[in-house]
């Protein structure tokens, strides 16, 4: 499963969460009703009818969220939160509510504040002011369908007081909500900056600058690694220790940032012709480290030779006019419960037998015969 996939199941477990949020608030509106219909409205009687209606548009409207959520199908909204058409469901049936609310239409009221809150993180300032006058129109249509059905149940005045009010809030709430939003979303991007901020440090703290192969400190680090997995087992890796040749000549005759540009060419190579696993650092000034993983020593040698080789073939092309680049390498295999260091001075004799036998070629140590024991143990 990839990043991406594990981002949206977490984005999608959290639309559900928040809809199970909503789903509690039905709950809560659900008991209102019930309180509101043993208190008893003064005008309007709240039959079961009404209750039972209520109730099953509650469950209607939440099963086909939740469908959509647990189906996935909301994936394919520009916002797959279905915030604003759950939010609008919302108004519809507070309204639907407070039609039958008498007295307790007021309350009820307060109702439309909690939908709206739902929306605050989400919503920009515009889809709350639209959502705002969204409320006030279904009140309105509310309003009008009391007055020409039930002409006693509330005064004009009384509906227009309410209207004013819910008027008069909702819209502060929208101004309020796109500046949380707003708020958030910067928030949001700070992390991000962060986040890529910390990778960028991360980076620069196992990389070395000049060549983009890791610093000694990070390479060592993961040979002790590799150390300890192969200690444990059947698994083997080879040392490489590479030096460049007259490396001193090519800064004095062509200046130091010609002797950094063929520096750069020599670890660009390194890293096209090593496979993945395999770790390349550098060791020193002018000293490359590569831990070939799986790799015996015969395998290593030819490796190596063939690092060899293409560093001399192509790095001419990377450096400055009439420059050779060229390499000697010393090459030898981690022998398993020695210590590193053991390994690491193998590798380096061998390099020094490249050096004295000319330079620009491969030697090999190999590591002192297994003991007995170990080897009976090997072949168990
Ligand atoms: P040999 O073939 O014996 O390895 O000869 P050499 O000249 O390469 O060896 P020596 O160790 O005498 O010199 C290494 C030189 O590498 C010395 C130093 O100026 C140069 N060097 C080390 N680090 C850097 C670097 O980051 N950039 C540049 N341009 N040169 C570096
Ligand atoms: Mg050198
Ligand atoms: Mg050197």
């Amino acid at each position: 499963m990839t990043n991406i996939d594990l981002l949206a199941q977490k984005a999608q477990r959290l639309r559900l969460q928040r809809f199970s949020l909503a789903a509690v608030s039905y709950i809560i509106g659900g008991m209102m009703l019930l309180a509101v219909s043993m208190l008893g409205s003064d005008h309007i009687p709240l039959t079961p009818t009404v209750a039972s209606v209520f109730m099953a548009l509650v469950v209607i409207a939440n099963a086909g969220f939740y469908l959509l959520f647990r189906s996935g199908f909301n994936q394919r909204f520009a916002d797959p939160s279905l915030t604003i058409p759950q939010m609008a469901i919302g108004i519809l049936l507070i309204t639907f509510l407070i039609y039958f609310a008498g007295s307790y239409r007021g309350l009820l009221s307060i109702f439309y504040l909690a939908v709206m809150t739902f929306g605050l993180f989400h919503l920009n300032t515009r889809q709350l002011l639209g959502l705002s006058a969204f409320t006030l129109a279904s009140f309105a249509f509310m309003a009008v369908l009391l007055k020409l059905n039930h002409p006693d149940a509330a005064s004009f005045m009384d509906l227009f007081a309410q209207l004013a009010v819910i008027g008069g809030l909702l819209p502060w709430f929208a101004v309020l909500g796109g500046h949380i939003s707003t708020l958030r979303r910067r928030l949001v991007e700070g992390n991000r900056r962060l986040e890529q901020a910390l990778a960028q440090i991360r980076e620069i703290a196992i990389r070395d600058d000049l060549t983009g192969a890791f610093n000694r400190r990070h390479l060592m680090d993961l040979i002790m690694h590799q150390k300890a997995v192969a200690d444990r087992g059947s698994y083997r890796f080879s040392l490489c220790m590479l030096d460049l040749d007259y490396f001193k000549r090519i800064n004095d005759e062509h200046g130091h940032l010609a002797g950094d540009r063929a520096l750069r060419a020599v670890a660009e190579i390194l890293a096209q012709q090593v496979r993945v696993g395999d770790i390349i650092g550098r060791f020193g000034g002018e000293e490359f480290l590569i831990l070939l993983s799986e790799t015996p020593l015969q395998a290593a040698a030819e490796t190596a030779e063939r690092l060899r080789q293409q560093i001399e073939q192509q790095a001419v092309a990377t450096a400055p006019e009439g420059v050779a680049v060229t390499a000697s390498i010393g090459v030898t295999e981690y022998l398993a419960g020695e210590p590193i260091e053991a390994a690491l001075s193998r590798a380096d004799r061998a390099l020094y037998r490249a050096k004295a036998a000319g330079r620009n070629c491969v030697r090999v140590e190999m590591p002192p015969d297994r003991d007995p024991t170990r080897r009976m143990i090997g072949a168990v």
